[in-house]
């Protein structure tokens, strides 16, 4: 959720020198932006050009080029060229398999890290460290237009990067000389752009189709209170692949497979699909020329094959755009208004595909290019310049940490309002209990292994006491960039321990949205399975706190009755190695129920002792032996 608070009328202070800037850093393109007096302007280069293409080119002598010269080397030197570097900020070794197919450079892994390194000219380099590139080289643009040196910005990140991918653009950030003052949603910005400039109450749609990404955002625009509703997407789903699907069909036509082709040949392929696919945005028809394994051919695709060709693609951003409306409650006809955002809403089938949805003409009076980086050159000048702008964005998944039987305690609940701050206490389990390891994940699912493990950590020197007595409280505090930090106190001496989060490697593309489904679809699976677990650890309590009842008052116990006891926990034992969670209460009644007699005698003794004046420590143990809850 995002949450924009904007003094109606009220504009940001006047200033007289403009010292950050917003930049949308993205796959395919970036873009910088500058903002004035509430009036954002994209910064182009000396020809007048505002898109940035995210390639950089490294030479012999370590030096990078960035942007249209890169891209101009990439058929004649594919080895020395990077593109969609994006796609693997805050990747691991781990994530790579899933992305290893969608990219267009081949990855090296180092493994002194676990994070995904390139091979290029003969260095290794990380996302991190060509992401720099980049950024150096948008904040070059702004100091070359603006005349004066820039060292803060805003920049901006798809909804979707989880914290090893946002940490890893500060750093690229950082790198490349700039101060991160915020980083902001992509469909935010662009959100922030129009609401901003409009103003007009009611409910909007962002949709952005980018070359790599797609994010949809649904958002409410009233009374100069601008807050975003819901928000979904796919990181692995863009105009890439428009233009991988008109490749294969050129290289059908062709009879030749993709997997015999060289690098160069392949990055030829496809920028030849993308010349084709940009050109069908305005024509009905176009020609183009194939050159593989040293012969040309001329091929012929109209639009109608074109959007045959990516009907499927289309059919999937809709699809998550009905359920994201269906998180939020709404119906598509609900909304006001759809904003296109990204180069890839040009396309006239994704344009028509969106407007068919929401059933009405989306705006597109913001170049859909430059509006996440005028948004973010907006947020930029509101946080130098003093505004009244409130920018609050939300979390993705849920956050928790896993307690008893391995169960999982959502703190956050996915699409909260950040920055946040939850704390909830814990107790011990059991007696004595010096440490507790809390276990941070991320996930909508119920068992601690079917969601993302974040962080383990142990937060040690609690006084020893008994069980249920200690009070453990763990605060969960995400901040504007989406950083998760974990503490854990223990009250009664302030003992404490804290951890950040942050995860060695991101999540693989696709998986966050794969982690929601899956909630979805096992949601009645989860419940049954949440039930079952409850109940093992209930047997688990009875069964300790008996034990413990007959060891310490074996004297309390008539004829016969310890063997029946013992019978009856035993098949509580039985009954909770099962699957069975009818069979485990039943088993816990029976116990209950044979137990009776004995416990009415300790408790009757306790209390007769109490009231004698003697101690109250059997009432106590007594109490004790029923408590326990916490983590782990
Ligand atoms: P990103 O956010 O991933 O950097 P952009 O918003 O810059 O991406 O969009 C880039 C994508 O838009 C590319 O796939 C590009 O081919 C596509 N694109 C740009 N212009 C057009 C056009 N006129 N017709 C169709 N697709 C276009
Ligand atoms: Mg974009």
């Amino acid at each position: 959720m995002l949450l924009e608070i904007h003094e109606p009328g009220q504009t940001p202070l006047p200033h007289e020198s403009v010292s950050a800037i917003g930049i949308d850093l993205g796959t395919t393109n970036s873009v910088v932006a500058v903002s004035q007096s509430g009036k954002p302007e994209v910064i182009c280069d000396e020809h007048g050009v505002a898109l940035l293409p995210s390639v950089v080119a490294y030479g012999d002598d370590g030096g990078a080029t960035v942007g249209a010269a890169a891209s101009a080397l990439i058929q004649e030197q594919p080895d020395r060229v990077v593109s969609s570097i994006k796609r693997l900020m805050g990747r691991g070794i781990d994530d790579l398999n899933a992305v290893a197919g969608t990219l267009p450079f081949d990855v090296a892994t180092d493994e002194r890290d676990g994070m995904v390194r390139l091979s290029l000219a003969g260095r290794t380099l990380s996302p991190v460290e060509i992401s720099a590139d980049i950024l150096r080289a948008t904040r070059a643009r702004a100091e070359t237009g603006l005349g004066r040196e820039v060292t803060r910005a805003v920049i901006t990140v798809p909804a979707y990067f989880d914290d090893a991918a946002r940490t890893a653009t500060k750093d690229a950030a950082r790198l490349a000389g700039l101060e991160v003052l915020r980083l902001v949603n992509e469909p935010t910005a662009a959100a922030l752009a129009y609401g901003l400039d409009q103003g007009a109450e009611g409910l909007y749609a962002v949709y952005d189709l980018g070359g790599g990404t797609f994010d949809i955002s649904v958002l409410r625009l009233e009374k100069g209170v601008f807050q975003v509703l819901a928000t979904g997407g796919d990181a692995a789903l863009g105009g890439d692949d428009f233009d991988h699907a008109i490749a294969e069909h050129l290289l059908s036509a062709r009879g030749v497979g993709e997997g015999t082709l060289s690098a160069g040949e392949i990055k030829s392929v496809l920028a030849t699909a993308r010349a084709a696919k940009e050109g069908l945005t305005t024509a009905d028809s176009v020609s183009v020329e194939l050159t593989v394994g040293g012969e040309t051919t001329t091929h012929t695709i109209d639009r109608a094959t074109f959007e045959q060709l990516i009907a499927a693609h289309v059919g999937r951003t809709i699809e998550i755009c009905r359920q994201v409306l269906d998180d939020a409650g709404f119906a598509p006809d609900e909304t006001k208004g759809v904003v296109l955002v990204g180069g890839s809403t040009r396309v006239p089938a994704v344009h028509n595909a969106v407007a068919d949805f929401f059933g009405g003409r989306p705006l597109g009076n913001i170049d859909p290019d430059a509006v996440v980086a005028l948004g973010a050159a907006l947020q930029a000048e509101a946080l130098t310049a003093g505004s009244d702008t409130l920018l609050l964005d939300v979390t993705p998944l849920s956050l928790g940490l896993g307690t008893m039987g391995d169960l999982v305690e959502k703190i956050i609940h996915r699409n909260t309002p950040i920055p946040v701050a939850r704390a909830q206490e814990f107790t011990t389990y059991q007696d004595g209990q010096t440490g507790m390891i809390i276990h941070v994940v991320q996930g909508e699912r119920e068992m601690v292994d079917q969601n993302r493990s974040l962080a383990k950590f142990e937060l040690t020197g609690i006084p020893p006491m008994v069980a249920g007595a200690a009070r453990i409280r763990v605060t969960f505090a995400v901040d504007a960039d989406g950083l998760l930090t974990v503490t854990a106190r223990e009250e009664t001496t302030g003992t404490e321990s804290k951890v950040e989060v942050k995860p060695s490697y991101g999540l693989a593309e696709g998986v966050i949205e794969r982690m929601l489904h899956d909630s979805l679809a096992h949601a009645q699976e989860d419940v049954t399975r949440r039930l079952l677990t409850e109940a093992r650890v209930d047997a688990e309590r009875v069964i300790l706190a008996t034990r413990a009842a007959l060891t310490a008052d074996v004297a309390l116990l008539e004829n016969g009755e310890g063997a029946v006891i013992e019978s009856a926990i035993a098949t509580v034992e039985t009954a909770a190695a099962a699957d069975d969670r009818d069979a485990i209460q039943a088993a816990i009644e029976a116990l209950d129920h044979a137990a009776q007699p004995f416990a009415q005698r300790r408790m009757d003794r306790s209390i007769a002792a109490a009231l004698g004046g003697k101690s109250i420590d059997a009432i106590d143990a007594e109490l004790q032996n029923t408590e326990n809850t916490g983590p782990t």
